[in-house]
């Protein structure tokens, strides 16, 4: 590391370069330490889904939610997505990660349905890596075909940026494709990327899911306001449904409704739960 260090000591000064070199290393070394843990993390049986409710602001009825992955890591406990997502992105395990998430978010679909909830929808997210692949399309019909899972009450939340890389024809055909298969498309974190307003005309999305972002500092913050009203009355003329996510606030509630919102998730109505969590939210919500 001579000449880190040297480098370190001219551009940081003397006192840094000692604090910067370990522990930029150990930075490297916590992240393949844990990529090697996620890799195993499937066959290990430590991931698990937590679905969060979709409530309909006005009438109060739960139209669906959203699977969520968690990993229950043996030794550091839960480990956010927001810290091992991007690792299985970076290292491409997020395409067995993404392709376990997506069939056991259509078992547990196909479960619901045969204990009474036929209409529920569950929402999946998918990454950009996993949607980019050729045989995408492939692998979720057969993931629907030995789930048995309804293609109606499954949408995929795809993110901005996977609409991006993907090339215009090829995109264009593989959304038309899913949705022809019967799913639901709606674009995820809405407004965080370069939002183009043509592409949302053409493709085959129903629904755009405003990010948490936006939601968070309504109805105060003059800036959000605006995101959040402008993407309302953009998917109003566009003929988009819209689910506002990070709703904690019957204020942000109540904004959002008015300006035609409708579709709302969040801490307001529930955190994301184990299916069993949710079963019983569901039924004490019915008996009130
Ligand atoms: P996302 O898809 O935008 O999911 C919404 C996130 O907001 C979730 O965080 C959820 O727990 C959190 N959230 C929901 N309501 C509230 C609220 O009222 N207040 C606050 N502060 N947070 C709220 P989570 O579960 O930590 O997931 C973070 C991100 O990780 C997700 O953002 C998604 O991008 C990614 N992710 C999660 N599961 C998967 C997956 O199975 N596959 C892929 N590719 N990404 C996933
Ligand atoms: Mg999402
Ligand atoms: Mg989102
Ligand atoms: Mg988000």
């Amino acid at each position: 590391h001579a000449d880190t260090a040297m480098y370190g000591a001219k551009a940081a000064g003397r006192s840094n370069y000692q604090f910067f070199v370990p522990e930029m290393n150990a930075r490297a070394t916590e992240r393949l330490v844990l990529e090697n843990a996620l890799r195993r993390a499937v066959d290990r049986n430590e991931l698990c889904l937590h679905y969060q409710p979709q409530v309909d602001a006005v009438s109060g009825e739960v139209l669906g939610c959203e699977a969520l992955v968690r990993w229950q890591h043996p030794v550091r406990g839960l480990v956010p997505p927001a810290h091992f997502i991007p690792v299985a992105e970076e290292s491409g395990l997020i395409v067995p990660l993404g392709n376990w998430v997506l069939r056991a978010a259509c078992r547990q679909q196909a479960q619901w349905a045969s204990e009474g909830l036929e209409t529920l929808m569950v929402a999946v997210n998918i990454s950009a890596l996993q949607f980019r692949r050729r045989d995408f399309v492939d692998i979720v019909a057969a993931i629907l075909a030995e789930t048995r899972a309804n293609p109606r009450c499954i949408e995929l939340e795809i993110t901005e940026s996977a609409l991006m890389e993907a090339s215009d024809d090829d995109l264009a055909r593989r959304l038309a494709e899913l949705r022809r298969m019967g799913l639901s498309l709606a674009l995820d974190d809405f407004g965080t990327g370069y939002s183009s307003l043509a592409y949302l005309k053409r493709l085959p999305i129903g629904r755009l899911k405003i990010d948490r972002s936006f939601v968070k500092d309504l109805p105060g913050d003059p800036e959000d306001a605006a995101v959040a009203s402008a993407t309302l009355s953009l998917a109003r003329d566009l003929g988009l449904d819209v689910v506002a996510e990070g709703v904690e606030t019957s204020a942000q509630r109540d904004y959002l409704a008015a300006r035609g919102c409708q579709l709302m998730q969040g801490y307001l109505y529930s955190p994301p739960l184990t299916a069993e969590a949710f079963e019983a939210w569901l039924t004490e919500r019915a008996g009130t």
